[in-house]
């Protein structure tokens, strides 16, 4: 047992669970290790040894799960009603599990894995190339299987339900619908000001300043600092695509960033979003170590935690301020910009074709269209060679733009090719989710402007972030965190005030 693991966990049937768990989490803590590697150091020629070794591996981890009495002891602690908040999100957590690996055949499970392990080659080659005839009987082939899913996992009210809770336990299409209504209620005409206004800028100079990739490697590493990150338990290393590997303990976690040839800001954004996702693993309470409930929740808590940090810490004045001799620094073009110069850059705002590049105002509608065609595919409202149109159209209307191709358009993510169906809408909810932790947060404390440019102020935010959110791991989910603290459900009513209020100064 992990030290003081006795306070959480007190429930006999409980404490039988988590022995047969621990060995399931070393498992998947060596699968997530091989994960991170193959994405980071692997030379490229290990690639089909890895694959074997981590499919083995999972064969392995739900041989585990599915064993007869690991299942029985979930039941019976499923039908205890004492159980402490711990407890029942450790039932919660394995039935969810559980319920999915049941409801879905091992045949369907084998053809899902063939089907979009040859699907993502295909996108590869099709986006390369720019044309999607190479991908479209692929995504037919996954869409019909994601159809398939959501029928065998079953659903309240709607087949994307299945999906969404796949990442978002709970969550439903009508919620998610309502949230994107009360988003367009405001965003459309924030976003027709802001280009209306003198100030804006269709391109920006700094776009294609090059960078010193050495330096931009140093800055990186300070900011790090500065947001007192533990070397001890953190690492920041390079990968093609950033991401956050997090080992299911908060001793050791990896963040990745990237480097280009122009435009500083993708880099410092990356570090800064990854970090945001680092923090929420490296701050749960060790005494859930080894547990289902150490690391963060769901994906939409995570990316409140990652975009806390990247739009409200990372692109707020007085941070900027903290960083400004270092970015300026970065090539011999910069020294020309000033501080505010810098600032508006990293809150540039502009209707763009590309989810990955988008600002805070435009951004969310990049998530409808996606999850408006999702939804479309799903009800069969919507055949997959009329996407490209489709997707253009939708570009026009909410952002007045089309892409100029397929690569820019509708090949631009990888989700679709691995079967991600239900993600995206992930995306847009845990931002709005990030401008509720900071209207509590600066409830409590103040202004974040006040706090985000000194030592003891970043501790505070930590603090405050991992008393409120962190220290719980996987504990609650979604609307339970949400409505423990405001005592309602989540509204898009503290994005609108941050984006107006923010914005609407800018520019
Ligand atoms: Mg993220």
């Amino acid at each position: 047992m992990a030290k003081g693991q006795e306070q959480f966990f007190q429930n006999q049937t409980v404490n039988e669970i988590l022995p047969c768990y621990r060995v399931i989490w070393a498992l998947n803590y060596m699968r997530w290790l091989a994960e991170w590697d193959l994405n980071t150091y692997m030379p490229e020629g290990g690639a089909t040894a890895r694959g074997e070794a981590l499919g083995q591996t999972d064969l392995l981890s739900k041989k585990l799960f599915f064993d007869e009495g690991f299942i029985a002891l979930i039941k019976l602690a499923g039908k205890d009603s004492t159980l402490n908040d711990y407890e029942r999100g450790i039932v919660r957590r394995l039935e969810h599990d559980l319920n999915h690996y049941q409801k879905l055949p091992e045949e369907f499970l084998a053809e899902f894995a063939r089907t979009t392990s040859t699907a993502q080659l295909a996108w590869r080659q099709a986006k390369q190339e720019s044309n999607f005839a190479f991908f479209s009987p692929h995504l037919t082939q996954i869409v019909d299987l994601v159809r398939q899913k959501a029928d065998y996992l079953g659903y309240p009210n709607h087949p994307y339900d299945a999906l969404l809770d796949e990442y978002e336990e709970g969550l439903l299409t009508s919620e998610v619908e309502e949230y994107f209504a009360s988003l367009r209620l405001f965003l459309p005409d924030l976003l027709g000001y802001i280009t209306r206004s003198r100030k804006f800028l269709a391109r920006h100079p700094l776009e294609d300043e090059p960078y010193d990739p050495e330096k931009m490697r140093a800055l990186n590493q300070k900011v790090l600092q500065i947001l007192q990150a533990d070397p001890l338990h953190l690492r920041l290393d390079i990968a093609p695509h950033p991401f956050t590997e997090g080992l299911g303990t908060p001793d050791d976690v990896r963040i990745t960033s990237w480097y280009h040839k122009t435009n500083f800001a993708r880099s410092l954004m990356a570090t800064i979003h990854e970090y945001g996702h680092a923090l929420y693993e490296l701050q749960g309470d060790p005494r859930l170590n080894y547990t289902p409930l150490a690391g963060g929740t769901s994906a939409t808590i995570h990316e409140s935690q990652s975009r806390f940090w990247e739009n409200m810490v990372g692109r707020s004045w007085q941070f900027i301020k903290l960083i400004y001799p270092d970015i300026v620094s970065l090539s011999p073009g910069m020294v020309l910009y000033l501080k505010e110069d810098i600032f508006r850059y990293l809150n540039l705002v502009r209707p763009g074709p590309i989810r990955t590049a988008a600002d805070e105002v435009t951004y969310h509608a990049h998530i409808m269209i996606r999850f408006e065609l999702e939804k479309a595919l799903i009800e069969k409202k919507l055949a997959v060679d009329e996407l490209p149109e489709a997707w253009a159209a939708k570009y026009e209307e909410y952002l007045g733009i089309r892409p100029k191709n397929d690569a820019e358009g509708i090949l631009q993510d990888i989700h679709w090719s691995a079967g991600s169906f239900g993600y995206f809408p992930t995306y847009s909810l845990g931002t709005g989710l990030s401008a509720l932790w900071r209207h509590l947060l600066q409830e409590d404390l103040g202004p974040l402007e006040n706090l985000v440019g000194s030592p003891e102020g970043i501790q505070k935010v930590k603090g405050w972030l991992a008393e409120k959110i962190h220290q719980y791991g996987s504990t609650y989910t979604l609307n339970d965190l949400v409505r423990r603290l405001t005592g309602s459900t989540l509204t898009t009513d503290y994005l609108k005030d941050y984006l107006e209020n923010k914005y609407r100064a800018i520019y």
